[in-house]
């Protein structure tokens, strides 16, 4: 593990989300039926930003969220070593790091804007494949949902971790990699302030 890794994620709540034992085992899904289905979790009881892409923190979306998770967190995260999505919290089945697994990121924006980005969305701007699917039975132990925090330029870190053709050249690479920095950057500046997300209420009242 390189200094340079270490910074990709800044940890602010605690450091990694091990089951905790002394904390009851709780379904994740809040549909009772559902929950106790075999096979991957439904869609309707999956977590994530409405576009797909990114929601504000603290707003009509997140407050939501609850009456599909008792976890009131994202169901995926991304592996903070490769980047891959899999289900918040568990252990990436890729590089089977210890760091904490899947975690649900958001970017720091302003001074109080916090913003989550879809895992989903991330993984696929870095060329990430291998999406874990979250299964409807699947419990938690968490103290506290396994959420991290991330500054801009942690965005540009990430870049550094895309996927690249083989054949392509170091110097396309790094031209690659700043072109979806800038693109993640762009698309997630603009989605800050936009009234869309801020005011419309959650789908699920409709
Ligand atoms: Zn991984």
């Amino acid at each position: 593990m390189s200094d340079d890794d270490d910074q990709i994620i800044r940890i602010t709540r605690v450091p990694w989300w091990p089951e905790q034992q002394d904390v009851p085992a709780k379904y994740i899904v809040v549909n009772e039926e559902r929950q106790k289905m075999d096979g991957p979790i439904q869609d309707m009881d999956v977590v994530r930003p409405m576009n797909k892409k990114f929601t504000l923190r603290g707003m009509y979306e997140e407050k939501e969220w609850i009456k599909q998770s008792t976890q009131n967190c994202p169901t995926y995260g991304n592996c903070r070593e490769c980047f891959r999505s899999g289900p918040a919290g568990m252990t990436c089945g890729h590089c089977k790091s210890d760091r904490g697994g899947y975690l649900s990121v958001y970017v720091l924006r302003g001074v109080r804007e916090k913003q989550f980005i879809d895992a989903e969305w991330l993984a696929s701007k870095l060329n990430k494949t291998g999406h874990v699917n979250a299964m409807a039975g699947q419990k938690a132990r968490w103290r506290t949902p396994p959420i991290i925090q991330i500054g801009t330029f942690g965005i540009n870190l990430m870049s550094t971790k895309m996927e690249h053709e083989e054949s392509m050249s170091q110097s396309d690479r790094e031209w690659v990699q700043y072109d979806t920095y800038l693109e993640i950057e762009d698309e997630l500046e603009h989605g800050w302030w936009n009234p869309t997300i801020v005011f419309n209420r959650s789908v699920l009242d409709e």
